[in-house]
């Protein structure tokens, strides 16, 4: 195996006094459970473009940060070791209970999750409705592979350690450290392809900052996560099918008909502007409404609000609106509240208050 390249400059910041600082800190035990993604992700040759997401274990990742160690007691485990593009209903459940069985252990203050980008924002959101904990759950990974000039993984892991062991991240739910920022698992959207600044929470702004370790905190989160939901993944063995559909110009009902026959129990429009649609693709929703799907319009648009009953008569079609979620954390909120209620009310309360 490859041995993972350290990061010069990052290398230097250790070396550089910090370290003996932060080796004080040493006693917070954190758990690592690790899925794969960028952050464990090989190119074929150093230095070269593309890679291979999930290349290397969390040995490996842990052991290429310097003096890590240093900043808590840490243990590692693989859950699974994939690309993040791969990440499915089925893995989120067993990491779900994975995290709820670490957390109710005594042996772990915080919880560090690794994981490839592209889904982390689907990821942490649902971990953060259904964890049932008050310990820091934080996730990290990164947009350059482990053997790429100037990796980010090395200093997201070092921050994230950094912020599981802060007193402030006690309550705060799940989050997610990339880039010198720490981001609330609701609020946050991966929102550039390539960018190492690819993770931003729109409406709301981030919940803190990282700086080499030193942690400021902003507001706390406002909506109800995991400890104080209704939600529960014990017993559950599948979730709900919801599938999401994309809105432009010329929509028509073909695919909404088609994931209705298909079996889906919810369905949730990334619509233009406001959660809106054309007309076609309206009617074939109100349609699959009145025949039990419950519909969420939410919105292609990276930020801003899908306000009920603003363009569309949301109570007069039996709709949800989505509120500040995007689409991809529409679908992980209604699989959820599918497991507990069908009635559209009900459902509409928990994109409210969720
Ligand atoms: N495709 C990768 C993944 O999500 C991208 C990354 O981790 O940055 O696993």
């Amino acid at each position: 195996m490859r041995k993972l390249r350290l990061i010069a400059s990052f290398a230097a910041f250790i070396a550089s006094g910090s370290a003996v600082a932060l080796a004080e800190q040493g006693t917070t035990r954190i758990t690592v459970l690790a899925t794969g993604g960028t952050i464990a992700g090989a190119q074929a040759e150093e230095g070269g473009y593309g890679y291979k997401s999930g290349s290397f274990d969390i040995k490996d990742l842990i052991s290429a940060v310097p003096n890590l160690d240093k900043l808590a007691i840490i243990s590692g485990e693989q859950v699974v070791n994939i690309g993040s593009q791969d990440m499915n209903n089925e893995v989120w459940l067993t990491l779900a209970r994975r995290v709820n069985e670490v957390v109710a252990s005594p042996d772990t203050d915080a919880v560090l999750i690794t994981h490839g980008t592209d889904t982390m924002e689907e990821t942490s959101y649902f971990l953060s409705l259904v964890t049932k904990t008050t310990k820091p759950i934080i996730m990290v990974g990164s947009m350059r592979p482990a053997t790429a000039i100037s990796a980010d993984g090395p200093s997201n892991l070092f921050n994230g350690v950094s912020a599981a062991i802060n007193p402030g991240a006690v309550g705060r739910g799940v989050m997610v450290v990339l880039n010198d920022q720490i981001h609330y698992a609701r609020n946050v959207a991966k929102l550039n392809t390539t960018d190492v600044q690819t993770f931003q929470s729109g409406n709301r702004g981030p919940a803190g900052l990282t700086n080499t370790g030193a942690i400021t905190w902003f507001a706390m989160p406002e909506k109800k996560q995991g400890m104080t939901s209704e939600f529960s993944i014990d017993g559950l063995e599948q979730l709900p099918r919801v599938d999401i559909l994309y809105g432009n110009a010329g929509m028509n009902a073909d695919l909404i008909e088609a994931a209705v026959k298909l079996g889906a129990k919810g369905l949730v429009i990334a619509g233009v502007g406001d959660g809106n649609m054309t007309t076609p693709a309206l009617d074939a929703i109100t349609a699959a409404a009145k025949a039990g799907v419950v519909v969420v319009r939410s919105t292609r648009l990276p930020s801003g609000i899908v306000y009920r009953n603003n363009e569309v008569d949301d109570d007069a079609l039996g709709l949800v609106a989505s509120g500040e979620l995007n689409p991809a954390k529409s679908r992980v909120l209604l699989m959820l509240a599918l497991t507990r209620t069908t009635d559209v009310a009900a459902v509409q309360a928990m994109f409210n208050e969720y």
